[in-house]
């Protein structure tokens, strides 16, 4: 949705890595394992990733989904954001209960090729399940079982939720209540990103 409404790329780490899994490089090879167990992938390896990404999309602005993670991330990407002689407008955190998690993970279908996600009680694609953007084939997410999601819940409490502070302290963080539907919370977003340009 923001890349439509704004123009501005839009990337994860799931997403860059799934790439280098689908290319069959030794990268994508590794970290597959990683990521079926529920794991992370080390913060070397995505600081790496990103800032070959930023190179070469992210000139005229750039919008990462679900990154950094980490506290070394954080920091990695304060890096290499200096070295482009580039900057954070807003870091936008998106608040969501347990049980909300719990709900939107038990209905969630995503395109194989290229990732787009939508909710498999969506009526559009419940007979057909293709991908508008790339006629992928929707499919449940294979780490989606409940002993991965324990494993990443844990994780966020213990590696991710210490980024509020860190981006706090920077002034640059919105937080916002992810508890309603996409267009309540995307009509919040719009709002921080139309004050920024
Ligand atoms: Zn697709």
């Amino acid at each position: 949705m923001i890349t439509r409404q704004f123009g501005v790329p839009v990337t994860s780490t799931g997403a860059i890595l799934r790439r280098e899994r689908d290319l069959g490089t030794p990268l994508g090879q590794e970290t597959a394992e990683v990521l079926q167990s529920g794991g992370l992938v080390s913060d070397k390896i995505i600081i790496e990733l990103i800032e070959d990404w930023l190179r070469l999309h992210g000139s005229h602005g750039f919008v990462f989904d679900g990154f950094p993670r980490t506290l070394p991330q954080a920091e990695g990407l304060m890096s290499i954001l200096a070295r482009l002689r580039s900057g954070l407008d807003l870091v936008i955190w998106l608040e969501v209960s347990e049980q909300t998690v719990l709900d939107r993970i038990a209905g969630r279908l995503q395109c194989g090729e290229c990732g787009f996600t939508t909710s498999s009680s969506s009526a559009q694609f419940a007979n057909r399940p293709v991908c508008p953007y790339c006629d992928g084939h929707l499919e449940r997410r294979n780490d989606d079982d409940l002993s991965v999601l324990q494993t990443r819940l844990a994780e966020f409490r213990t590696k991710t939720e210490p980024l509020a502070c860190f981006y706090e302290k920077m002034s640059v963080l919105h937080r916002i209540d992810g508890n309603r539907d996409r267009e309540g919370v995307f009509s919040d977003i719009s709002r921080l990103i139309e004050d920024k340009r």
